[in-house]
């Protein structure tokens, strides 16, 4: 069988290397082949099957209060009578439904909210149409509709292609992909001039270093600010990334739970990068919008009363009460996702305060 992996040698042979960004597009969103669009990557590494979990699928208290973190912000936008709660990258769709069924102790919350995905993926699309049978679904962010927004984003922005560029004594290099005997390598691109070089102002960078962009983030965020600021809102990033752009070589790839070399079998794994959140603020801020502290998700979820959570879960099922309690070590211990994982809003100027955050 033809494989991604032979189409992108074929096409290197033909061309010369592609671009990091440009092998990660087609290694997850290729339509023939793409990671996203022929797999089911979610499952619990104990369970069968899945490459990765996430927050939403460890636990229900991390949608249910993020439920509450929405119902909140819309009571205090002026409880709009419509709005869009948007979510980019919904996966099977739980956070979504957690957060419903949260906030529908506020009946008006209920009945205001008309929900929209932005999804790329058919099958996770169908998964989604399960949990969330009212769902809108979307390609970009372009077309959400003109209402006041609520967007939720949780890694998402970590799967979108960065780029990657070398110091070295003689100036920069983007890293691209080539191949040798029939086996995708990382090489050196031709040495950029000036004006090709990343607008990465970063201290201490050496000769050997690797920096990485991600324009795909970077647009995205631009299209939100466009919705957030004619229509009102705010928008919760969500991802495993770091508070200050510094140098390092974050492109990873996950199968069956374990790392696995990023070129091996392109469209079998999945591929991601760490979050530049510095950029992605930067990029709101520059376009208008206010953006909060870039904080751990153990602190966010602490403010939001995950402790008071997991403490009324287990007085309902004290049966459970350890699972309930390493669940929330996994979502908020520093040694688990507490500090790994970011969160940070960006919002209209007009946005009320967001709970969670330090006013
Ligand atoms: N938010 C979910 C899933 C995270 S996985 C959770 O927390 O469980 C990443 C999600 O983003 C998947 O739904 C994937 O199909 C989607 N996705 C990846 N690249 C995308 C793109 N370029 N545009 C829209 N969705 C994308």
């Amino acid at each position: 069988m033809f494989t991604l992996r032979d189409h992108f040698i074929q096409d290197i042979k033909a061309s010369g290397p592609i671009s990091l960004e440009t092998y990660m597009t087609r290694a997850l969103t290729d339509p023939a082949h793409g990671y996203y669009l022929t797999r089911q990557p979610f499952g619990q590494a104990s369970a069968s099957g899945g490459d990765f979990t996430t927050a939403p699928e460890i636990s229900q208290m991390f949608g249910e209060l993020i439920g509450a973190w929405c119902a909140d912000l819309w009571h205090r936008m002026g409880q709009p009578k419509r709005f869009c709660l948007a979510e980019l990258g919904p996966g099977r769709g739980t956070l979504m439904a957690d957060v419903l069924r949260a906030a529908s102790v506020l009946p008006e919350f209920s009945a205001a909210v008309q929900v929209h995905f932005v999804e790329v993926s058919p099958a996770l699309k169908d998964l989604q149409a399960e949990k969330v049978p009212d769902a809108i679904w979307h390609q970009a962010v372009t077309s959400l509709p003109d209402l006041p927004m609520i967007v939720l984003a949780n890694e998402f922005f970590d799967a979108l292609p960065i780029q990657q560029f070398r110091k070295t004594e003689q100036g920069w290099h983007e890293i691209m992909v080539g191949q040798q005997q029939d086996a995708l390598c990382f090489v050196d691109g031709p040495l950029l001039e000036t004006a090709q070089l990343p607008a990465q102002n970063l201290p201490n960078v050496e000769p050997g270093d690797i920096i990485e962009t991600c324009a795909a983030s970077d647009a995205v965020v631009k299209s939100l600010a466009d919705k957030l600021q004619t229509q009102g809102g705010a928008a919760l990033i969500i991802d495993y990334g770091y508070r200050l752009a510094a140098a390092g070589d974050s492109f990873q790839a996950l199968h069956q739970h374990q790392f696995v070399e990023p070129l091996e079998a392109p469209g079998h794994a999945d591929l991601t990068a760490h979050v530049n959140f510095q950029s992605l603020k930067e990029s709101a801020l520059q376009a208008g919008l206010i953006g909060t502290e870039i904080i751990n998700q153990g602190d966010f979820l602490a403010a939001l009363g995950l402790d008071i959570r997991a403490a009324s879960l287990i007085q309902a099922t004290p049966e459970k009460a350890g699972q309930i309690g390493s669940e929330r070590d996994r979502l908020a211990a520093p040694d688990q996702m507490g500090h790994l994982f970011k969160v940070l809003a960006i919002a209209s100027p007009d946005c009320p305060p967001l709970a969670g955050f330090a006013p």
